[in-house]
């Protein structure tokens, strides 16, 4: 998947479930370009996107 910010290829899955933070169906993903972390979640058939860290790094 593409980053939502810079639209870098480099996204990583994150596993946070450890700290409860996702869910099944959206996994939590990191860019490894610009440091967004996000999600998508799906809502009612509508794919949106949740922001959870802007990103850190300007390329
Ligand atoms: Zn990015």
């Amino acid at each position: 998947m593409k980053c939502p910010n810079c639209g870098d290829r480099t996204a990583v899955d994150l596993d946070m479930h450890s700290d409860g933070f996702t869910s099944d169906e959206s996994p939590v993903k990191e860019c490894g370009a610009c440091g967004l972390v996000w999600r998508v979640k799906t809502e009612a058939g509508e794919t949106k996107i949740d922001i959870i860290k802007q990103p850190t790094a300007v390329k």
